[in-house]
């Protein structure tokens, strides 16, 4: 029997979940064996195997939100970007990655792939034409991340897997920034979704954990290398994680709201230049983030007028704290130029539009109200230095 669909929120909540056969509890229960009597001698449950019942499980519902046949839960969003690049890449082959991708990605490639005999190419932009001329003969995978860090600009992702399609090429999307809830990759084409869970999946900044999901074919050729790496995650955070994802839809939803209502202000202010976030109409991008996109993110970026000193912006912000890491329910913020592209020349940073004045602002799901009077109080601040600075 064919059954109707389940709504996303549905899905967040139960999918995939361990009946309780023996107290009939809510919850799946939580399997902490590392050791599991044969049932046969082909299927031996084993964590570093990923196929404990509470890894299957939430790699089911990864695999339902994503679209796709299958899953694997992971250890952390490089493990699973790690393990699933090398499952596709092998000495001789060559891979084309976009521009602009997440710093350990970006490393992974640098600093490792040439011990493995891997050849990349880096595009110069996110046009086809930038990808068509990064193809080379040996090119087996392009990889994207849409929207990219930090100014939320949009790869056209029913034009990657076109042209990929057309050359017997697999692609690969890092998919973490848009989170399942924003962004089905699958729908256009795209044939291998990648996550850290440690941002929209679990959401309260508690966990770290990766997750892939695609066919089960591709995650099979996944698996045979994954079990050799051994990146899996503990159950107990395997159980966590399911529970994170149960609220995932609304959480993301609220974050979608907060960060629409918050660049919409920023674009108005003053103090501000720039504010980047694909769901503004000023963004570059906003037409294709129209087109492929259900929600913007919390994800936004706003640059500063010269004259202020964004640190000491930052520094009197009181409920929105300085942070790495981004898509918790909590309100974070950091200076792109001087943490995760702080390795760069700063000609280069020009280049990719990071100015010293431009950041991240990863919006929670506190009151509307309350972060913007965070925000004006820190304005306040700044405004006045400004003004001593003129008067002395
Ligand atoms: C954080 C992040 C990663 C890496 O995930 P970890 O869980 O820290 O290993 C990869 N891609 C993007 C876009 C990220 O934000």
């Amino acid at each position: 029997m064919k059954t109707k669909e389940h709504g996303v929120n549905t899905i967040c909540t139960h999918v995939g979940e361990v009946a309780d056969e023996q107290f009939k509890g809510a919850i799946s229960p939580l399997y902490m064996s590392s050791s599991y009597a044969y049932e046969d001698v082909a299927v031996k449950r084993y964590p570093r195997y990923f196929n404990t019942p509470n890894q299957e499980a939430l790699a089911k519902k990864v695999a339902r939100l994503e679209k796709t046949e299958a899953g694997l839960i992971f250890g952390s969003g490089m493990a699973a970007v790690s393990t699933t690049l090398l499952a596709f890449l092998h000495a001789g082959d060559h891979v084309v990655l976009q521009k602009t991708l997440y710093g350990g990605t970006y490393n992974l490639v640098v600093e490792e792939f040439s011990k493995f005999g891997i050849e990349y190419t880096f595009t110069k932009g996110f046009a086809e034409n930038d990808f068509i001329s990064a193809i080379q003969e040996n090119t087996k995978v392009i990889y994207v991340e849409t929207p990219s860090n930090p100014l939320m600009l949009i790869t056209d992702l029913s034009m990657i897997s076109r042209i990929a399609k057309e050359r017997g090429i697999v692609t690969m999307i890092d998919n973490t920034f848009a989170s399942p809830i924003n962004q089905t990759p699958t729908d256009f084409g795209i044939d291998i979704c990648l996550h850290s869970a440690t941002k929209y999946m679990g959401g309260h900044s508690d966990i770290c954990a990766g997750a892939v999901a695609a066919s089960e074919a591709h995650i099979e050729k996944i698996w045979n290398i994954a079990k050799n790496l051994g990146g899996s995650l503990s159950d107990y955070t395997v159980w966590l994680l399911e529970r994170s994802m149960k609220t995932m839809a609304i959480r993301v939803k609220a974050h979608n709201r907060n960060a629409k209502k918050i660049a919409k202000w920023l674009n108005k202010h003053p103090l501000v230049n720039n504010v980047y976030y694909p769901g503004l109409k000023s963004h570059p991008d906003h037409e294709l983030a129209k087109k492929q996109m259900k929600g913007y993110t919390g994800m936004l970026s706003f640059e500063l007028i010269d004259s202020i000193d964004a640190g000491v912006f930052m520094k009197s912000l009181n409920l929105v704290k300085q942070s790495m890491s981004l898509a918790g329910v909590e309100s974070t913020i950091l200076s792109p130029a001087k943490t995760s592209h702080a390795l760069l020349s700063s000609e280069e940073r020009a280049h990719q539009g990071i100015s010293d004045n431009l950041l991240r602002f990863s919006v929670g799901i506190e009151d509307k109200k309350d972060l913007i009077a965070d925000f004006e109080q820190a304005f306040a601040i700044v405004a006045k230095k400004n003004f001593e600075k003129t008067i002395s």
